[in-house]
């Protein structure tokens, strides 16, 4: 680094992460987590109050348990017994041209648990993107190993065969150096990890141009005529307002094709149609895109979230994808630096999330088609009482039922994905390509690559609540092979291997097979009745060292 000795201080740590969004965040949250000293640094000084996601999805949620923070992050969030309904109508105070009933997190629980088919372990949770950071930031600051520096901005880094020099720019103060086996740019849009890196994003940018503003308006929850619910669509064009609720019921955002910051509080009064008091706390301009890296790094480096894809907000699997990011590669992480975790344990981070990544964004243009196939039913006609104006909105409202499910019921594209033809996953050579990764329906599947499906146990625990941070080789349904020579080769490579008899039929029953090896992210590397021929290879293979 030319003028690195310039620099005040060295600092060492083993990974330095750059961002502390609520990717960055939960890197953090993985790995301290996991004992690995790190940095996280983040050049703003205090959280900015801009709203952008609001909901965290099924899967982020069972992640989040895991790390054993979901109910924390549910106390913060929206209130479990809200409705999460979503309409279409022509104002907030009616009429409803639409409405897709959606649980509340309390109903979604309780279905959940008179269950057990291998589905979904946890609802989905509203909480506004502001809550959650602050949380995040709460509860990661009190990780031993981890150091959280606000008002810390990454400026230039360069990497040797070992290591990563970073220059940093504290707000206040001289410029200081940080040596990290490890660097994880979680650094937004507009990434500086990704651009110094030379890494190129491919796809769609620069679509189209929103404006979101913020409002305070305390009356309006508890006083909706057509329902409570989160997402209102006006069927209003060209604007097409949106309004969504935030998680204190008490605040709410607007986005509109505006052509200027002062309207946007004079469609949100029409919106509204009643009288009702409101403050406009903020207004900004955001752009959608559909991009994703032609590479997820380079050498020690590494990068996630929105700095390695960007989506268009409409089904939400922006952060939600970000945070499958972080947590496939945390582990990673923490394995290689272990010294057990062989070279294609990270390299097979862009070989398992960019594809998921690619497959997100269209996921994502799938469901903005979605929201645009019932838009284009707009007539100016829409409110009229007239036989036309009667048939402009039953078209609508007919269109909003099918294309709108594109963007609500996408439980196969949140929980569903498969890491296929990963270097880290066993290969079931004849047995087809497996089921539809894409599906939007979720599908339970023990195919090598998904996620372990969920299964209620007979003491009325979850499996996934079973399973250590290490792997773990589960031996269902009193099963009598013997696993010894599997257990000895992990021991041989000192890999951490947990035995985890299930004796409970129903688990059998779900999960076909008398045996899985899960990794530490509860994706399953291998299954089958008895153990391979090879043992060695399989732990070999799992632990990235072939
Ligand atoms: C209107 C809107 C609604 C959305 N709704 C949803 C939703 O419901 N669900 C969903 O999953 N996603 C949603 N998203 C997307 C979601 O907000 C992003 O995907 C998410 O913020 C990405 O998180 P991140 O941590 O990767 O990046 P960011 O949140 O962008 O965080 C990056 C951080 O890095 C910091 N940083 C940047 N450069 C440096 C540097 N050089 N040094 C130090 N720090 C740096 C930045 O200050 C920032 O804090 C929405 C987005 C918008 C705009």
């Amino acid at each position: 680094m030319a003028s690195s000795e310039s620099a005040n201080r060295v600092a060492e740590t083993q990974v330095l992460i750059v961002g502390a969004g609520p990717v960055g965040l939960t890197v953090a949250l993985d790995l301290g987590r996991r004992g690995v000293r790190c940095l996280l640094i983040e050049r703003n000084e205090t959280f900015i109050q801009l709203p952008k996601m609001e909901r965290c999805n099924a899967r982020t949620m069972e992640i989040y348990r895991r790390l054993g923070i979901a109910e924390q992050v549910r106390d913060a969030g929206l209130p479990r017994d809200a409705p999460m309904d979503v309409f279409l109508a022509l104002s907030m105070a009616g009429p409803v041209l639409a409405h897709l009933p959606c649980p509340s997190v309390a109903q979604a629980k309780a279905e959940i648990a008179a269950r057990n088919d291998g589905g979904l372990l946890e609802p989905y949770q509203l909480i506004s993107q502001y809550t959650l950071e602050p949380l995040l930031r709460s509860i990661v600051e009190k990780l031993p190993s981890v150091t959280v520096r606000f008002g810390c901005e990454l400026i230039f880094f360069e990497q040797d065969a070992e290591a990563v020099n970073a220059r940093v720019q504290p707000i206040a103060g001289a410029p200081e150096t940080v040596r990290a086996s490890y660097l994880v740019g979680c650094d937004g849009g507009s990434s500086t990890v990704r651009k110094q890196l030379g890494i190129r994003l491919e796809g769609e940018g620069n679509i189209r141009k929103l404006r979101q503003a913020l409002f305070r308006c305390d009356d309006l929850y508890e006083r909706i005529p057509i329902g409570k619910g989160r997402h209102y669509h006006i069927a209003e064009g060209p604007l097409f307002p949106f309004l969504i609720l935030q998680d204190s019921t008490r605040h709410w955002t607007l986005h509109a094709a505006a052509s200027s910051d002062a309207e946007m509080a004079e469609i949100f009064r029409k919106s509204l149609a009643m009288p009702i008091t409101f403050e406009m706390l903020s207004v900004n301009e955001w752009t959608q895109h559909l991009l994703c890296a032609e590479r997820y790094g380079d050498g020690h480096v590494f990068i996630a979230g929105d700095a390695a894809h960007l989506v268009i907000p409409t089904g939400g699997l922006g952060m939600n994808t970000g945070v499958g990011d972080a947590v496939d590669l945390s582990w990673k992480l923490a394995a290689t630096l272990a010294g057990w975790g062989g070279p294609q344990l990270l390299a097979s981070y862009d070989a398992e999330r960019r594809p998921i990544g690619v497959r997100n964004v269209k996921a994502s243009r799938a469901a903005m088609t979605g929201r645009l196939g019932w838009r284009a039913a707009y007539r100016p006609n829409i409110a009229d009482e007239t036989t036309e104006g009667a048939a402009t909105r039953a078209q609508m409202a007919a269109l909003f039922d099918t294309e709108q499910r594109k963007v609500t019921e996408i439980s196969g594209i949140e929980a569903g994905y498969r890491y296929v033809n990963s270097p880290i996953i066993w290969d079931e050579p004849g047995d087809g390509p497996g089921p539809d990764p894409d599906n939007p329906h979720y599908v339970p599947t023990t195919w090598p690559g998904a996620r372990l499906p969920h299964v209620w146990l007979n003491d009325g625990t979850a499996l996934h609540d079973r399973l250590g941070p290490g792997y773990t080789l589960l031996r269902l349904g009193k099963t009598r092979n013997s696993t010894s020579a599997l257990e000895e080769s992990f021991r041989k490579f000192r890999v951490p291997l947990d035995i985890l008899e299930i004796p409970d039929e129903n688990a059998r029953e779900i999960l076909p097979y008398e045996l899985l090896l899960i990794r530490p992210d509860l994706h399953i590397v291998w299954r089958g009745n008895t153990l391979p021929h090879d043992v060695d290879k399989l732990a070999l293979v799992a632990t990235g060292h072939l």
